[in-house]
């Protein structure tokens, strides 16, 4: 299999170049959930969105007419490994936007969703800023047991639940809502429809939750009697967990090629710092690197693989749990590699942004906390192990 990439991708690894330079300050730390914390670094990346779509590199693989350049997978490529390795800050537009809902709504929405939905996206507009609900109290890796209920009373659905884990809900417009239409069903993922829902609704209650060092990333979402137009049903009703497997593809999907960048840009720093701290010096060190070097090439080659299947058309089936679980074992490696050859500096306060003390911006220290979470959203690594034995190796299903 070939990679090489052609001029135009090329042309445009530079101009994000330039474009960094130019917009992100040189000691800006980002990644994902590292901006929905404080409003100013909130702010920050909600102009960085404008400024991103205004080249249309926002969602630049999507059909011009939603606001896109009609890209191809491979610039899109380009353009992610850059957002991960130089975390450009508000790409993902909330959690979902860019990355799952207007994917989904090609797939699946009507001709008028597309349009009033995508092109707020595209745009970076705080109208396209969208949050996902699928996660309750009771419902997690179990996703099938959800209990928020959507009953339909003329042309409108009436929405009672509770929904967890839901980050940048705080920062949302909308919701991505995961919910039950028919709770007489047979099997238990029956009866499942994907509703967008206004969070400027009377009745939606966003009620905080910290994280273990102190960031407000996810929150508690309630839902009483809160009343949705029909017209936000997307797809068909009931049969919501065969468009969320799709949803959830490119969730995942999604994690790839930008940790890749990502995971590069960090081993780059540490490499760096061990050579000045005169670590490198040390053998055993210095077999840490190369491990790690092997480590994030596959990683590339894989999330290259997964690309190269879309862009001849395939549908990538367990590729996308193989990508997330390589990456949520891989990053772990790293970071604690990492916090152990900088040593006590990784303890410094996450929140202390301009600690003097912290050594590559902390950097390092954010990806250590980071990780955990990570490996277990948008599916754990247990689960996404049960989809590739399932789908990859042809192994008995797990449950
Ligand atoms: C940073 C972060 C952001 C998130 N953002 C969102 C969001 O925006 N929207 C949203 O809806 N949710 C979100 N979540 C929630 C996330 O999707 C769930 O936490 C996840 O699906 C796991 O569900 P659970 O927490 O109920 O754990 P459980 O499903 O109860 O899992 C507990 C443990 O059991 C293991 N386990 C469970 N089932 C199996 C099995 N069949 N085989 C083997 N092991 C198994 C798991 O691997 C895990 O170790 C987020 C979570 C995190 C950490």
């Amino acid at each position: 299999m070939d990679f090489n990439f052609g001029e135009k991708e090329k042309r445009l690894r530079m101009e994000i170049r330039e474009f960094v330079k130019k917009e992100i300050p040189e000691d800006h730390v980002g990644g994902l959930f590292a901006e929905e914390h404080l409003d100013e670094d909130w702010e920050f990346a909600m102009s960085i969105a404008k400024k991103l779509a205004e080249k249309r590199w926002l969602t630049m693989a999507w059909p011009e007419e939603y606001g896109g350049l009609g890209a191809s997978l491979w610039e899109q490529a380009v353009y992610t490994e850059a957002v991960g390795y130089w975390g450009i800050p508000g790409t993902s537009m909330g959690i979902s936007g860019v990355g799952w809902v207007g994917p989904s709504l090609m797939l699946y929405g009507t001709e008028e969703q597309k349009k009033k939905y995508m092109p707020l996206i595209a745009a970076g507009e705080p109208d396209g800023v969208w949050c996902t609900g699928y996660s309750e109290p009771n419902a997690g890796s179990d996703f099938a047991n959800i209990k928020t209920r959507a009953e339909k009373k003329g042309d409108e659905y009436i929405i009672n639940g509770q929904k967890v884990w839901t980050s940048a809900a705080h920062r949302s417009r909308w919701c991505w809502l995961a919910v039950k239409t028919d709770v007489n069903v047979s099997k238990k993922y029956h009866g499942i429809s994907i509703i967008m829902v206004d969070m400027k609704s009377k009745g939606v209650n966003v009620r905080p939750i910290l994280n273990y060092v102190g960031y407000h990333i996810f929150n508690e979402v309630f839902f009483d009697d809160v009343h949705v137009p029909v017209e936000n049903l997307v797809g068909q009703e009931n049969k919501g967990w065969y468009q969320l497997m799709h949803s959830l593809g490119f969730e995942r999907g999604s994690v790839a090629i930008g940790a890749y960048g990502a995971n590069s840009r960090a081993f780059d720093e540490l490499l760096e710092y061990a050579k000045e701290a005169g670590l490198f010096k040390r053998s055993d060190i210095r077999h840490e690197f190369a491990g790690l070097a092997v480590d994030i090439e596959v990683q590339k080659i894989m999330a290259y693989e997964t690309i190269a299947k879309m862009a001849k058309g395939g549908t990538p089936i367990y590729e996308p749990s193989r990508d997330k679980a390589y990456n949520d074992v891989l990053m772990e490696k790293m970071t604690i590699f990492g916090t152990q050859l900088i040593g006590p500096y990784s303890q410094l306060d996450i929140l202390d942004k301009n600690s003097k003390w912290a050594r590559l911006k902390g950097r390092i220290e954010r990806g250590y906390w980071m990780f955990l979470g990570l490996s277990i959203a948008a599916g754990t690594t247990d689960n996404q192990r049960n989809i590739i034995g399932q789908f990859a190796l042809n192994l008995p299903k797990s449950y």
